[in-house]
């Protein structure tokens, strides 16, 4: 045991209010180091799951997709496919069996077991005292010499007429008891959104996407428009510039979605559809663990931390997707979490490293990145300042099928100096997720375009194509 004398002022040294991916990772390193940790979750924690529900159905879902497509291009390949056109989508079963595989895989840890949990939510009372409403309706009050806020966020619906009634969001697309036929409209336009309506078209059902602005607006807008048109071409209609307005129960007994296009000077134009999908961003539940109480410093609705994701509250503490500014992702929320519980409890004064978070967007063509975009990059160095090196590539799994190659894109963007180091990396195709985790150690290296171009390649990886990227962009 590492950890100093405990605090006999408190019963805990460390509550966690929130025990998913953050807090669960922040809770465990904080026991083995220890610490005498309380850990308040309704669901998750408390359930003793240490994954995260969410990302693995989306995850399942996406491969769901890559192998409908998969069977309908076996034939390419010799495979005497009968029917391949009339494959058809058991959304029932789908979901059933990534239920089981998902509890299935749920690590459970050791350390686990010297963690007390309370199944329920927690409410501040003060800065170091957490009320506790246990999901049997019991009360009681924790008190702990540090508090970790790791609640995450919850989706939010648009404030318009029939919102709530007739919408939904990805927390309840991912178990749906009944296929998505019909129409589905995603409202959104950000990760979430462009994956669901991946999900959606590359299981065979139709989706339009209702963005208010344009889609995906930090990432690379190259490499978005890209996505775009792959998606378009598989089926996606994206309506950008709409903003919904009402839904209503139209006779037919669907929904009649009225929205303003705000490139046809506000006109207000109207869809049918059978679902409406909200996913036009989500917010940290900050009324429900009653932060007035606190009142750290805020962002809009996520707290905002330090480098040692310390809040302005000095014995609060806050990580994940509920901490201002911070990726939202699930390996930085426990990365962050392990970082925090070794400061607190072992005297390691390591801050997270939050550069060069590599990331993927599963749509049927991956998207994934890390560093810079090149937009970022201009800003930061001038366009004189860096140097781009782009292709598209075409990817072996597409050279015997009939797949439209024109969307597989790569690019390296460099500073513009005597090393080049690399600022960022981006790739549409195949397994994108899978080539940029490499990658994205070899940046934190200090990769420089000299050594990439120096590096042999895998032969036949599309991953090889970025070391022979010799193209430069004018
Ligand atoms: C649809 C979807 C897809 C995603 N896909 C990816 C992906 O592909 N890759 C990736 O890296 N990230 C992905 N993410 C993001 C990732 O899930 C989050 O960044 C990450 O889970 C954040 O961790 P967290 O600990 O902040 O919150 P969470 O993991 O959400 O955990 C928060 C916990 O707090 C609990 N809680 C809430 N309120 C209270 C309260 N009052 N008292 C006690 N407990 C409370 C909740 O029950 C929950 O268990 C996805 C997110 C969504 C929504």
């Amino acid at each position: 045991m590492q950890v100093g004398k405990h605090d006999n002022n408190y019963e805990y040294d460390l509550v966690c209010i929130g025990g998913g991916s953050g807090g669960l990772a922040c809770a465990l390193k904080a026991v083995e180091l220890g610490a005498k940790v309380a850990c308040i979750d309704p669901q998750r924690g408390a359930a003793g799951i240490y994954t995260n529900v969410g990302i693995a159905y989306k995850k399942h879902m996406h491969q769901a997709c890559l192998l409908g497509i998969g069977v309908c291009q076996a034939a390419c390949y010799g495979w005497n496919v009968r029917n391949a056109r009339k494959l058809s989508m058991n959304w029932q079963k789908l979901i059933s069996n990534i239920k089981i595989a998902t509890e299935r895989v749920a690590k459970t840890d050791d350390r686990m077991k010297y963690i007390q949990f309370f199944n329920g939510f927690g409410s501040f009372v003060d800065a170091h005292s957490v009320q506790v409403k246990m999901t049997s309706n019991e009360e009681l009050l924790v008190t702990g010499k540090y508090i970790l806020l790791a609640t995450g966020t919850q989706p939010v619906y648009l404030k318009i007429p029939g919102s709530l009634e007739y919408g939904i969001t990805s927390d309840e697309f991912f178990s749906l008891p009944s296929p998505p036929t019909g129409k589905t409209l995603c409202v959104g336009g950000g990760v979430v959104c462009m994956e669901i309506a991946g999900i959606l078209i590359g299981l065979g059902f139709n989706v339009t996407v209702m963005a208010r602005s344009k889609v995906l607006q930090a990432f690379d807008q190259e490499m978005v428009k890209l996505l775009m048109e792959d998606m378009t071409s598989r089926g996606v209609v994206f309506l950008q510039h709409c903003l919904p307005k009402s839904i209503a129960l139209a006779r037919c007994k669907r929904l009649l979605v009225s929205y303003n296009n705000s490139q046809k000077k506000d006109a207000e134009e109207f869809g049918i559809f059978d679902r409406v999908i909200w996913a036009i961003g989500r917010r940290a539940p900050l009324d429900d663990i009653n932060i007035s109480a606190v009142n750290p410093a805020l962002n809009d609705s996520e707290i905002i931390v330090n480098e040692y994701e310390e809040t302005t509250v000095p014995n609060i503490y806050a990580i994940g997707d509920i901490a201002s500014g911070r990726p939202k992702l699930f390996p930085v929320a426990v990365a962050a979490g392990t970082l925090l519980a070794q400061r607190l409890f072992s005297g390691v004064r390591q801050a997270m490293n939050y550069e060069n978070v590599a990331r993927a967007i599963y749509t049927p063509l991956e998207y994934s990145f890390v560093g810079l975009t090149e937009e970022e990059a201009e800003k930061l160095f001038d366009k004189n300042g860096i140097v781009v090196h782009h292709g598209y590539y075409e990817p072996l799994e597409y050279a015997l099928t009939h797949h439209s190659r024109n969307f597989c894109y790569m690019k390296v963007i460099a500073k513009f100096d005597e090393h080049c180091p690399v600022l960022g990396m981006h790739i549409t195709g195949p397994n994108a997720g899978e080539i940029m985790q490499g990658f994205s150690a070899a940046i934190n290296s200090g990769l420089t375009l000299h050594t990439l171009f120096d590096t042999v390649g895998v032969c036949f990886t599309n991953a090889q194509n970025f070391t022979q990227l010799l193209n430069e962009k004018k």
